[in-house]
């Protein structure tokens, strides 16, 4: 069909001048544009999302509420400093505390299960519960809650607890976000893909050729940032979900990490497993912003399942899928001015279903 030329009426709709504009409609942009209202009530805030609904890691994730195990923490220590690392953590528990009073546990189906760390390398546990006594007392100091980190047994595997972690469902988590930004009055455009910016200016044009101007315009776009913007380089990298059909029982019960938190499963509610991660098997392919399926990876959780999970025989997949997450060179967020009226909120760096909502709502201070 031919697009018909926008009318002297549409530009009421599509061509006004917005006070906040964000481009992505992820946890990030869609609780940057709830809090830049709730500060500003009379503002007209607008929020272009180029999918029917988000489609790049908050309707695609694990679900996972977690503030990090010890071998992730390690492996951090490895990329940042002790003192950056310890603000990611406060703000992973702190981010998860606003997230669950803002949206209501009910609402997102939150569970405090806790979360646990399984080892099948004797030395590498070894190493990791070395380590116990000094990150609990980071938590003491960090969230003010001790033994965090609690030395155990899951399923035969030594394992260290962590009781502060829990698990909710990420498609009610965005659910409620969108039908709270509605109430509250904030404009949301589904199919509007952004194709250019101009961070001077605060304006976009849209794929369709639509115009916006704004006051402030927030590129909340995480890892497809680099379509728009190259100021602040953000990397992709995709990760990869399966969930099996219902099995007789599943006695893993709960939520679980392994390896640095390349790989993690939990128990979905009737006896489904989701597990998900693997992208360090074939970390080169998986730097992109393309969604798809890589077969190497799904081979090695495969076998992780039949090897390490012991499922019983004839577990079927029941839905795969990708999701692509961006990442920062430190795995810190960047919220940053990239221009005279442009902000740039993205770079979650796999944590963001803890740090999303915060860095939303530090953008909407911050603007
Ligand atoms: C497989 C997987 C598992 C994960 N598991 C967990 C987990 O268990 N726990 C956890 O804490 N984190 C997890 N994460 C990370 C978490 O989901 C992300 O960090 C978080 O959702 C990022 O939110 P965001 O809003 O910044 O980005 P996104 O959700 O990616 O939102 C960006 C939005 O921008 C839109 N967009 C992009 N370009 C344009 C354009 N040109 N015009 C208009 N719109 C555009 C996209 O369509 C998208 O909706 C996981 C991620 C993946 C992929």
């Amino acid at each position: 069909m031919k697009r018909a030329r926008q009318s002297y009426w549409e530009d009421e709709l599509y061509s006004q001048q917005c006070d906040v504009l964000i481009v992505g409609a992820g946890l990030t942009g869609l609780s940057t544009a709830l809090f830049s209202k709730r500060m500003n009530p009379k503002a007209r805030v607008v929020v272009l999302e180029r999918g029917v609904y988000p489609i790049g890691a908050s309707t695609r994730n694990a679900g996972f509420a977690c503030i990090g195990s010890i071998t992730e923490h390690l492996a951090d220590l490895e990329l940042d400093s002790e003192n950056q690392l310890k603000k990611r953590i406060k703000a992973r528990f702190n981010g998860l505390h606003l997230l669950r009073t803002t949206l209501g546990d009910q609402n997102i189906d939150y569970d405090d299960c806790g979360g646990w760390e399984i080892f099948t390398d004797h030395t590498e546990f070894e190493k990791a519960s070395h380590q116990v006594e000094r990150f609990n007392n980071w938590m003491e100091q960090l969230i003010g809650e001790k033994e965090v980190y609690q030395v155990g047994k899951f399923e035969g595997y030594p394992a260290i607890f962590n009781w502060v972690e829990g698990a909710l469902h990420p498609g009610k988590m965005m659910k409620t976000l969108i039908e709270l930004n509605v109430k509250e009055g904030v404009e949301l455009r589904w199919q509007t893909a952004v194709k250019h910016i101009d961070v001077e200016k605060g304006s976009v044009i849209g794929e369709n050729g639509e115009q916006w101007f704004s006051e402030t315009l927030v590129l909340a776009t995480n890892a497809f940032t680099n379509h728009l913007s190259q100021k602040k380089e953000i990397k992709p990298g995709r990760g990869f979900v399966f969930v099996t059909s219902p099995l007789k029982e599943l006695s893993w019960k709960g939520t679980f990490h392994y390896d640095k938190g390349y790989v993690y499963f939990r128990n979905l509610g009737e006896d489904r497993l989701l597990i998900g991660g693997g992208r360090n098997v074939d970390y080169d392919a998986e730097t992109t912003d393309e969604f798809g399926i890589n077969e190497a990876i799904k081979k090695y959780l495969i076998n992780y399942v039949n090897d390490v999970l012991t499922l019983p025989k004839g577990w079927k997949i029941d839905r795969e899928w990708s999701g692509i997450m961006g990442f920062t060179a430190s795995k810190s967020p960047s919220l940053e001015k990239i221009g005279a009226k442009t902000w740039q909120v993205a770079g979650l760096s796999g944590m963001g279903v803890a740090l999303g909502m915060a860095l939303g709502k530090s953008a909407a201070e911050r603007l």
